[in-house]
């Protein structure tokens, strides 16, 4: 049996970006003893990378913003897919989740009349996001690691010691939710730098461990994006929901290769920037789709003269939601009128004056500069789309962010499904964040306080993740179907090669033929990666770290390429070829991944069976009150004659 420490706690955040550490701070206020646990440094999440801002309905900028238009636009955004009551919380508590960082310290910048500014942003019909320059999630961390360090002192100053009620693990990376039957009972992780296994034994586990680029080759995500909380969520007996919807960023860097797939933030558009194929043209005014032709604008004159009158004027066609663009972009491109590395030109040094966009965009500048060698104020970027955001994720209660089927279990930020439908607007992750991060908190901490007695940890399967977790070690070809005394598999060759699959077989452009061809090379790597093996030892060992990772990747992997398969339409981020339009009837169509039976060993080798298990379920109906906030006519393109005549 192995010997590992065991802490207790009432709840587990597995995460501290924006989402995991407001939950923490909820949690805490609401009594919870709480322990925070993530993989990268403290303050070093994807949350620190956003750019653009907070997009919260709070009418700074144009009065004629509020709930109900935040919530109409993000509808629109998620083709109506999005699990409608979050869009509702969301939009509603949205503008105090952001007075509430004020509070707590937050600087964001000012209108001329002393309020916070907010910026145009795609598919938001008003100035929305709140921001700091183009550096807002940095500000976001800072105020809430701020928040924590004050609620540290608080509890040092009552009890003599500051991690009492609310501690911080960093550098650690959780591999398994415990389970006391049915319900958790703690988490096991270990710690990255010395390799030393432990256990945190709680009632409760949020877990908002954010994204899953990195099993795509070309993205702005960083390393840690793993899909970690979205795999554990599914072992621990969660359902994933509506995986297919990966969104495809359209502006990330695409030369020099070493920098492709970094992100080139959409403020860069919001501020006035536009996109340029190679004969100069302005080509978005060609792509504005049906659904939002009476939105944007008809000529360049109109949308250039809306960013100084938005009310009589319709926007520019280069701020339509994510998917379109991207989309548009791609389709430049295969036409043969990209831009000489792969991708087509963003430009702003034509649109503003070179201090404007120094001082608007810091960070676009420098990031040009120092990567690429580009001054953005005297000539275009170049730039094309990147894999950036899952929409699908864990299947959570709206009101209360529970995962469904395992009580104990929470979700928020960006490894939850739902609140996005089949494409997130910008600006709309941070808010999402915030929003669902306190819930999560604080059902949390009133499911652990009413628990009568608190679920024990069974040491079976302590010693059961530890065999998991140790086994890269002593990789041998020792599973059903693998032939023995095979050598071992190198963990950055796997992921390569399964990065190469999902960015070629299941990316922005998808085929039926591509994706069943997916299914094989990941069945096949699936049984590879049982035979990754890593040398040395425990202490910090980044091939060990990755061939952990690669369960998770493959996991998510699948359940991407399954749902893509089974999901004939396109919609939002999901677009397939051979099935190129919207489907109204699929509006009512939710797609869950479980897993299947754990014992079959034979399903992982199998592409057909797999180790994912595909559900339909029907869409809850949106409530009547929300309907009434579209006109009918709008209404007609999304929703089936049946949902328009109940
Ligand atoms: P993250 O901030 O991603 O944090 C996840 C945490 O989980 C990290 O602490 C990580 O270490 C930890 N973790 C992961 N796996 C494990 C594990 N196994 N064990 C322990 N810990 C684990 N959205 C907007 O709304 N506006 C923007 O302007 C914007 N700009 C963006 C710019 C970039 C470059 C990127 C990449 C994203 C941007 N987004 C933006 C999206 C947004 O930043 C993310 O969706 C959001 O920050 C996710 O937050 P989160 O709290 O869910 O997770």
């Amino acid at each position: 049996m192995s010997v590992v420490d065991r802490q207790e706690w009432d709840v587990v955040v597995v995460g501290a970006g924006g989402a995991g550490l407001r939950a923490a701070v909820e949690a805490r206020e609401r009594g919870a003893r709480t322990a925070v646990i993530c993989k990268s440094l403290f303050g070093k999440a994807h949350t620190v990378m956003a750019e653009g801002g907070i997009a919260a309905a709070m009418g700074n900028v144009n009065s004629g913003d509020d709930w109900q238009v935040h919530f109409r636009d993000t509808l629109r955004g998620g083709k109506f897919l999005n699990q409608w009551r979050m869009a509702e919380l969301h939009a509603q508590e949205a503008p105090d989740r952001v007075w509430e960082l004020e509070t707590w310290g937050a600087l964001f910048d000012r209108t001329k009349d002393g309020r916070i500014s907010q910026r145009n942003f795609g598919g938001h019909e008003y100035p929305r996001l709140a921001h700091v320059g183009d550096r807002t999630g940095l500000e976001l961390i800072r105020t809430l690691q701020q928040k924590i360090v004050s609620l540290q002192q608080e509890d040092h100053r009552e009890t003599g010691d500051y991690e009492s009620r609310l501690k911080v693990f960093q550098e650690c990376t959780v591999t398994r939710v415990l389970k006391d039957g049915g319900r958790v009972s703690g988490v096991f992780a270990y710690e990255r730098e010395s390799g030393r296994f432990f256990v945190l034994e709680a009632p409760a586990v949020v877990v908002a461990t954010g994204g899953i680029g990195k099993s795509f080759k070309v993205t702005s995500n960083s390393w840690e994006y793993t899909g970690d909380g979205h795999a554990l969520a599914l072992l621990a007996g969660a359902p994933l929901l509506n995986m297919e919807f990966v969104q495809f960023h359209p502006t990330g860097m695409v030369w020099p290769p070493s920098v492709k797939g970094i992100l080139v933030t959409e403020s860069v558009r919001g501020d006035g920037g536009v996109l340029r194929n190679s004969e100069g043209k302005r080509f978005m005014f060609d792509y504005i789709p049906d659904v939002f032709k009476e939105k944007y604008a008809e000529s360049e004159d109109e949308g250039d003269r809306w960013y100084d009158d938005p009310d009589n004027n319709r926007r520019p066609p280069e701020l339509l939601p994510r998917d379109e663009v991207a989309r548009a972009i791609n389709a430049e491109v295969k036409a043969g009128r990209g831009s000489p590395h792969g991708g087509v030109f963003l430009d702003v040094s034509t649109r503003m004056p070179a201090e404007v966009i120094k001082r608007r965009l810091p960070s676009m500048y420098h990031q040009f500069k120092e990567l690429a060698d580009v001054d953005i104020t005297a000539e275009a970027m170049e730039v094309g789309p990147t894999c950036h955001y899952v929409m699908g994720g864990v299947a959570v209660d709206s009101d209360t962010a529970a995962a469904r089927g395992v009580p104990g279990l929470f979700a928020a930020g960006e490894v939850a499904g739902g609140m996005h439908g089949s494409n997130r607007l910008g600006g709309n992750s941070l808010s999402d964040l915030l929003v669902f991060g306190r819930r999560a908190g604080l059902h949390a901490a009133a499911y652990a306080a009413e628990l009568g007695e608190r679920p024990t940890v069974d040491s079976g399967q302590i010693d059961a993740a530890a065999a998991e977790a140790l086994r890269p070690f002593s990789a041998e070809g020792h599973i059903a179907g693998a032939e023995p005394g095979r050598p071992p598999e190198n963990p950055y060759t796997l992921h390569q090669e399964l990065q190469q699959t999902m960015n070629d077989l299941v990316g922005i452009i998808r085929r039926e033929g591509e994706m069943r061809e997916a299914l094989k090379k990941l069945a096949d790597l699936r049984v590879r990666a049982r035979r990754a093996g890593v040398e040395g030892h425990r202490q910090f060992n980044p091939g060990w770290h990755l061939a952990l990772d690669l369960r998770n990747m493959l996991l998510v992997s699948e359940c991407v390429a399954r749902a893509a398969l089974e999901r004939t339409e396109s919609r939002g981020g999901h677009t397939r070829e051979d099935h190129p339009t919207m489907e109204r009837a699929w509006r009512r169509v939710n797609l869950l991944c479980s897993l299947t039976d754990p014992t079959d060993g034979l399903a992982a080798t199998d592409p057909v069976r797999g180790q994912i298990a595909l559900t339909r379920e029907d869409t809850e109906p949106i409530r009547p009150d929300l309907l009434a906030l579209f006109e009918k006519e709008e209404l007609v393109k999304y929703l089936a004659e049946e949902e328009l005549y109940e």
